[in-house]
């Protein structure tokens, strides 16, 4: 990028592999429930955002929407249904490593999108899978009529919807997608874009 430095650059690589690397690890990980793994997930839902047309802050939210769930072992556990809070935890994460706060905000989304739905689409409800009905539960069950309101009032509501449903189109055992490295460029692009970088 124009006006940077070699230090930046390294910077750059070293945040973008600090940011890979948890879903680099998940590639033999269950995705609960479904029968594909936690990175077969994360691509699938990057390679729906991308044929949608979205934008790379929120192709990179797609890719990174579940990565709360693999930062940490010992994290507390929704009875075998991945850990509890995994969006906060995700929006955490990306945040630190020099990510936006949209990104964040649509990571930590994605969760609250699935109560939206279940409270404004009982049928919605009635198609969720077991997994996905039992972490509702934890989750705080449907939205209530005022908290669906705010959440309406969003200015990236539909991106946030749009985000659940490739969320929930992302369980395809064959679908054939790019591999975890052809993210690199797009991330490292999007580091070098906030402001403050590099962060460490
Ligand atoms: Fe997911």
């Amino acid at each position: 990028m124009l006006g940077m430095n070699t230090t930046d650059t390294a910077a750059t690589q070293s945040s973008v592999e600090v940011l890979l690397a948890p879903l680099r690890a998940s590639v033999d990980m269950d995705y609960i429930g479904e029968p594909i793994s936690q990175l077969e997930h994360a691509l699938q839902c990057a390679h729906w955002a991308e044929k949608t047309g979205a934008d790379e802050e929120v192709i990179l939210a797609a890719l990174f929407h579940d990565v709360g769930h693999l930062l940490d072992e010992s994290a507390p556990q929704m009875d075998g249904l991945g850990v509890m809070e995994h969006e906060t935890l995700g929006k955490v994460f990306l945040e630190t490593h020099g990510c936006s706060s949209r990104m964040g905000r649509l990571v930590e989304s994605h969760v609250q999108a699935k109560r939206y739905l279940c409270y404004r689409h009982p049928r919605y409800y009635a198609r969720l899978s077991d997994a996905s009905r039992g972490t509702l539960e934890w989750q705080g069950g449907p939205m209530s009529t005022e908290e669906a309101t705010t959440f309406e009032s969003d200015p990236d509501f539909k991106v946030i919807l749009a985000l659940r449903s490739w969320d929930e189109r992302a369980k395809d055992p064959d679908l054939q997608v790019k591999q975890l490295d052809a993210y690199a460029p797009m991330l490292a692009n999007h580091l070098e874009q906030q402001e403050g970088f590099p962060t460490c």
